[in-house]
């Protein structure tokens, strides 16, 4: 038996709270695809991106976990050959 697990569990993702469009803070969670710019000014289209959708303005802003996998995804374009 062990106990180690210290009962403050924090909150872990960071998310957005507030919508970058119009401050809005009513979000619906989802799971689209992403248009995402790379920093050659290409678009690609990433999907199964964890996403908030402002109920306001319909805004998405990817969650502390969309923004992980659009981090991968870039790594992964950027270390293909040509
Ligand atoms: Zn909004």
């Amino acid at each position: 038996m062990k106990r180690s697990s210290k009962g403050s569990k924090r909150k872990p993702l960071p998310e957005e709270v507030q919508c970058p469009a119009c401050g809005g803070c009513s979000f619906k969670h989802k799971t689209t695809v992403f248009p995402f710019p790379l920093p050659t000014g290409k678009v690609i289209d990433v999907a199964g991106v964890h996403v908030q959708e402002c109920l306001d303005c319909h805004e998405l802003t990817p969650t502390y976990e969309g923004r992980m996998k659009l981090a991968r995804c870039l790594e992964t374009f950027l270390s293909l050959p040509g």
